[in-house]
């Protein structure tokens, strides 16, 4: 099934350089995202319908919620606690800061509440260059898997035995047994492959069937995937290329929000996709997704 993107609404046009990371806060019905190289935390309060914009000095490459208004993030500065309230941030930690061509790019909270997030070179791009890291309580990173090429999409089951990741370069999910108490990974696999045809694969979520929803950048559309069988379930197509990531939001869970970029166009390619780096929204979905995981910053 292919959802055409009349289907889909631009929530907010705004030119996102890297628009990514998407979580929603069902506490203050707001959808929180990034532009990574801007250093920007945006807000959609999705009852008044405003745009906040909060700037910070460093690029960010995910964003998770804690309590009150404070995120935990990934940044090019390492992982960074951030306090939307008063603009302040914390460094926690820095595992790369003897990468210098290496930041943080996507990362999500376990069930747990431990924060994931993986590195990449961003300079030249280099293969195996960057790697995925687990934050353990006492603001210790610990490295997961090693020689990551572009560190991606994140998601965990409903019965927190499976976590699934994505290196964009691979073309592919990956699979892991998860042991939530102790927060280790073991028995990698593949278990979903996707045609270089079909876009490079990106962020992603998890809905409550246990489907992953993956946003595929270069390819005009998120698509819903089994990771049983690895085929492709549907699809929604959006009238911008660069599609980077989603998550489930809205009042019931049930309204997928798509973050976009506008990196990587041509000038020509820009001026055809005006939308490009603006916050879309498929409202209610069948499937519908579960509540973002709280960072538990006191461990697990
Ligand atoms: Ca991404």
């Amino acid at each position: 099934m292919t959802r055409q993107y009349d289907e889909i609404k631009c929530v907010l046009k705004h030119p996102s350089k890297l628009g990514e990371s998407p979580v929603w806060d069902e506490q203050l019905k707001r959808l929180l995202w990034v532009d990574i190289v801007q250093g920007h935390v945006h807000e959609w309060h999705a009852e008044s319908r405003s745009h906040v914009i909060n700037e910070f000095p460093f690029k960010i490459g995910a964003i998770a919620l804690a309590d009150d208004s404070c995120l935990i993030a990934a940044t090019d500065s390492g992982f960074i606690k951030l306090d939307l309230r008063f603009g302040t941030y914390e460094a926690l930690c820095d595992p790369e800061r003897h990468l210098t061509n290496n930041r943080f790019n996507d990362g999500k909270c376990d069930p747990a509440g431990r924060f994931w997030a993986g590195t990449m070179d961003e300079v030249h791009g280099h293969k195996g260059a960057g790697a995925l890291y687990r934050l353990d309580p006492g603001n210790i990173a610990v490295e997961m898997i090693p020689n990551v090429t572009c560190s991606n999409g994140l998601a965990w089951t409903s019965d927190s035995k499976t976590m699934y990741f994505v290196d964009s370069p691979e073309q592919s999910v990956k699979a892991f047994d998860f042991d939530v108490q102790s927060g280790e990974i073991r028995n990698s696999r593949t278990v979903i492959d996707i045609p270089v045809a079909e876009g490079i694969p990106d962020g992603m979520t998890i809905d409550r069937e246990g489907m992953l929803w993956v946003a595929l950048w270069g390819g005009y559309k998120v698509a819903r995937y089994d990771p049983a069988t690895g085929k492709k379930l549907e699809e929604l197509k959006l009238p911008v290329s660069q599609v980077t990531s989603c998550t489930f939001g809205g009042e019931n869970l049930e309204d997928l929000y798509i973050t976009t970029a506008n990196t990587g166009l041509t000038d020509e390619e820009r001026a055809l996709q005006p939308l490009a780096g603006s916050l879309f929204v498929a409202t209610k979905m069948r499937h519908g997704g579960r509540k973002a995981v709280r960072w538990n910053e006191e461990g697990c």
